[in-house]
């Protein structure tokens, strides 16, 4: 093993270390022992200085031509490309997915990079007849200013870079806070947009906690704009923050995303679609699959076939060619698992299978967990209510359709939701009734499409979309213009 390098800052085109010069390592959690990298613990100070570099780019950026801000983007997806298999192998070994996730995750971030460099090229306004006929009414879009971009660990490439890519491509400049547990994958990222000769000041990272860092964004009154994915509790008190001193917020929060299966539907596709959409990625996935509701009928034979499958699922390092699931991210995100599972047991429900720490030879190291499934779950449970972000699976048996769409809205979140049925009346039935910001029939819940937007309903969001078109609208405001000669 290499000798672990230190990742700094990026501020106003320059890397430098934090200004208390304290840092901390990076663990792998396939393997406690290894740091994959030492990263700055900054604090306001650091945070600071990025917003000025920010406020101070912003408006040669603004006065960039859209199609050539485009340009530059197009050079970082190109940057990005070339270093996918590396940055994908540092994701892997900083938080655990499995190679060929990161890889994809990567390849995503290369995709969205791309598609807002085209955004750059298409129209951000509308003729509106005024009542004036000399007149001419119209919108046109302005960008906020500077925008702070607060991530999560759980995607460390794909989620900075959706919410960073649209917020250059409409004229903002950005102070993007990474989650600490993955800032090693965040600084390679940057590093991107800096080879692809972004200019200084544009995007600037400042690494360290979110009690430090994020909360210096959340009251920085320089920062027009906030954009958050992570916890419901982190996330209200950011919205709190942001609304009390006026600056836009967007928030994207848990789920808690449940899969129907009735009676007609397909069960071998239906039980695939359940462990992927719930077990890849170890469940962290805000789109993962959590609770399966089952119709009666096919109850027992739904969960014979997914237990039988379960079992099977390789467990180990995601650096490994043969693992199909990896480790939790932490040691905090595993020890939140097993209090669930211990929970679930409990409060009655029934283990099938899985249950414990994964701890032979090698895996001892790591933070590993088996693939759980509960039967016999209630709809009062804390498994059946709670994000518990992690592999495990919560069957709840209900008799009719309507039984099914009212337990899968029985929940305080509602980002995804999916439903297998060949029924053309269960599947509109589930379209028009499921409060959700995704719904997906014959497919699993956890799956997105760069180009669509995205986002939840009830406390999942806060009822704004990400990515697609819909980007614009938390990156720009509306501008009314009235044009007399
Ligand atoms: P988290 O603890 O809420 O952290 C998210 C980000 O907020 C991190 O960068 C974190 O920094 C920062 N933060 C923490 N405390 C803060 C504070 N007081 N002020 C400002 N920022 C603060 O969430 P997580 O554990 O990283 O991620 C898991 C959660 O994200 C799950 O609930 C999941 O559902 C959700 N998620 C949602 C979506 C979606 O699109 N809906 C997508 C992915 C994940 P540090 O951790 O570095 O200290
Ligand atoms: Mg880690």
């Amino acid at each position: 093993m290499t000798e672990a390098k230190t990742y700094v800052n990026y501020i106003g085109g320059e890397w430098k270390p934090c200004a208390s010069g304290r840092t901390e390592g990076s663990v792998n959690p396939a393997d406690a022992r290894e740091v994959v990298g030492y990263v700055q613990l900054s604090d306001a100070a650091d945070l600071n200085e990025a917003a000025a570099a920010a406020k101070a780019a912003a408006p040669a950026w603004r006065k960039l031509a859209a199609p050539a801000r485009g340009d530059v983007l197009f050079r970082i997806a190109n940057a990005l490309e070339r270093r996918l298999d590396e940055i994908a192998e540092t994701m892997t070994r900083e938080m655990g997915k499995t190679l060929p996730e990161a890889k994809g995750e990567t390849a995503r971030g290369v995709a969205i990079l791309r598609y807002y460099a085209g955004e750059g090229m298409r129209k951000t306004g509308d003729v509106i007849p005024s009542t004036d006929s000399e007149a001419l009414m119209f919108t046109t879009r302005a960008p906020l200013g500077v925008v702070g971009v607060i991530s999560p660990w759980n995607f460390p490439v794909a989620i900075p870079i959706w919410k960073i890519a649209p917020a250059l491509i409409y004229g903002n400049t950005v102070v993007f806070k990474p989650a600490q547990e993955t800032a090693v994958t965040a600084a390679k990222v940057v590093e991107c947009f800096h080879e692809a000769g972004l200019p200084a000041g544009v995007l600037n990272l400042v690494i360290g906690r979110g009690s430090a860092v994020g909360q210096a964004i959340i009251d920085h009154p320089d920062i027009n704009g906030i954009t958050f994915t992570g916890s419901e509790q982190t996330g209200k008190h950011v919205g709190q923050g942001a609304l009390a001193r006026g600056a836009k917020y967007q928030l994207e929060m848990g789920g808690k995303n449940p899969v129907v299966v009735l009676e007609d539907a397909d069960l071998d596709l239906a039980v695939d679609a359940t462990i992927s959409g719930g077990l890849k990625s170890t469940g962290q996935k805000c789109t993962a699959t959590s609770r399966v509701i089952v119709q009666s009928g096919v109850y027992e034979s739904f969960r014979a076939k997914l237990v039988d499958k379960v079992k099977k699922l390789r467990v180990g390092n995601g650096l490994d060619a043969s693992t199909w699931m990896g480790p939790c991210a932490s040691q905090s995100q595993l020890n939140t698992v097993l209090d669930y599972i211990a929970k679930g047991k409990e409060e009655g429900a029934e283990l099938l299978c899985g249950g414990g720490r994964v701890t032979e030879g090698e895996l001892g190291n790591g933070f590993y967990v088996e693939p759980t499934v509960f039967d016999g779950v209630t709809r009062d449970m804390t498994i059946a209510r709670e994000e518990i972000f992690g592999p495990v699976l919560a069957l709840i048996k209900v008799d009719t359709v309507d039984e099914a769409i009212e337990a899968a809205n029985d929940s305080r979140y509602g980002l995804s939701a999916s439903i297998f049925t060949r029924n053309i009346g269960g599947m509109l039935n589930f379209v028009q009734n499921m409060d959700a910001g995704l719904v997906r029939i014959n497919a699993e819940s956890a799956g997105v499409e760069l180009q669509a937007p995205f986002g939840g309903m009830k406390m999942s969001s806060s009822h704004s979309r990400e990515q697609g078109q819909a980007a614009i609208e938390f990156y720009t405001a509306i501008k009314t213009v009235f044009v007399k000669a």
